[in-house]
């Protein structure tokens, strides 16, 4: 990782944490206005209070623990693998001509489980943090660090969503956004009641009716977003490769990475469904390499996926970067799963004959 800033860089960082206490500030007031101000106060039938009261903290807590566990869980570092050791970095430094420093990336990447590239073919690496990058790795700068599975750096969690807590950040989502349900629905009485006077003329009243414009308004957002990254767990993609599509061997491919839906949701949650719905850590693989579909090039082939040049991507270039071993879990998530994966890169209409899914050996 790379070496921490001066001290005006630590000032600028205080000045992330206002968007994470603005929200704190929103969740804690609604805590008042709701459990005080409406169920206590406003509300008298014993079973509706006991209810709402009981599902509320149930709602309350879930989204409390999952908001924490997506600020709190730092990054994952990269494996020591990945990192160039000093004599390599000596060597690099040698080197004036970028030909010459790409070749010998290019050796050190031959025995790692690297497939994506640059866009023009380069061997993705990290200069500040002085590694290889693992596919799906990004350096954010905000966080000053590489960053694997990056998805984005989110400002309202003052963290980069990525490998290491992408599952909470899925379910901060979801119970964020049925908190906001369940409060703009239990809520939705009262509100209406505020408009008919028939709320008692005291201050409760002022916090029903904000409540209700609060919650309603953050569901709507929060219904967007979640369904936005529920397909791309389903379709295997972080925002950064929705927008940009990873760079392979044989080109850009969107579905790189994709099993499948069941087997792309188990790669983020887990196989044990008792973990599912707990902010706990349960994704499957180490973070640094992602079961793939690997690349024959074969020139005789006809069609090539787009953006594929094979005079760029030549033979020879693939010799150095031979199928690597993958590790327990992902081998598990791709077998049996290759075909569900193939059905699925089908049905894109991305799928070429030309590829062929190698299978460990
Ligand atoms: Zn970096
Ligand atoms: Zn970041």
């Amino acid at each position: 990782m790379a070496p921490s800033g001066s001290r005006s860089d630590d000032c600028w960082r205080v000045l992330y944490w206002v968007p994470v206490l603005f929200i704190s500030l929103i969740v804690a007031w609604s805590y008042y206005a709701y459990v005080v101000q409406l169920c206590i106060e406003t509300i008298e039938n014993m079973g509706e209070k006991i209810v709402y009261l009981l599902v509320y903290h149930i709602l309350f807590i879930m989204f409390v623990w999952s908001y924490w566990q997506t600020i709190f869980t730092k990054p994952m570092n990269p494996l020591k693998e990945f990192h160039l050791s000093h004599s390599d970095k000596e060597l690099l430094d040698r080197e004036d001509r970028r030909e010459s420093q790409q070749e010998i990336l290019r050796r050190i990447a031959k025995d790692l489980p690297i497939y994506t590239r640059t866009m023009s073919g380069a061997i993705r690496y990290c200069e500040r943090c002085l590694l290889l990058k693992p596919d799906r790795c990004h350096h954010c700068s905000a966080c000053d660090m590489c960053i694997l599975k990056m998805d984005h750096h989110c400002p309202w969690v003052n963290n980069c969503v990525g490998f290491a807590n992408y599952k909470f950040f899925m379910l901060f989502l979801a119970y964020s956004l049925l908190y906001c349900l369940f409060v703009t629905a239990t809520d939705l009485l009262y509100f209406i009641q505020f408009w008919t006077n028939g709320l008692p003329d005291t201050q409760a009243k002022f916090h029903i009716m904000f409540l209700f414009f609060a919650a309603s308004t953050f569901s709507v957002s929060l219904a967007f977003l979640f369904a936005y990254h529920c397909w791309l767990v389903c379709k295997n993609r972080s925002t950064l490769e929705a927008f940009r599509a990873p760079e392979f061997q044989h080109g850009p491919d969107k579905n790189g990475f994709s099993l499948g839906t069941s087997k792309n949701f188990r790669q983020v949650f887990g196989d044990e469904k008792k973990y599912w719905l707990l902010p706990v850590f349960s994704s499957l693989g180490d973070g640094c390499s992602f079961p793939t579909c690997l690349v024959n090039p074969d020139p005789e082939q006809p069609s090539l996926p787009p953006g594929c040049n094979p005079s760029i991507k030549s033979a020879e270039e693939s010799h150095q970067f031979p199928p690597k071993p993958l590790r327990e879990s992902q081998s598990r998530l791709l077998n049996n799963g290759q075909s569900e994966g193939s059905e699925d890169r089908d049905k894109q209409g991305t799928s070429n004959p030309a590829l062929t899914i190698e299978k460990e050996t």
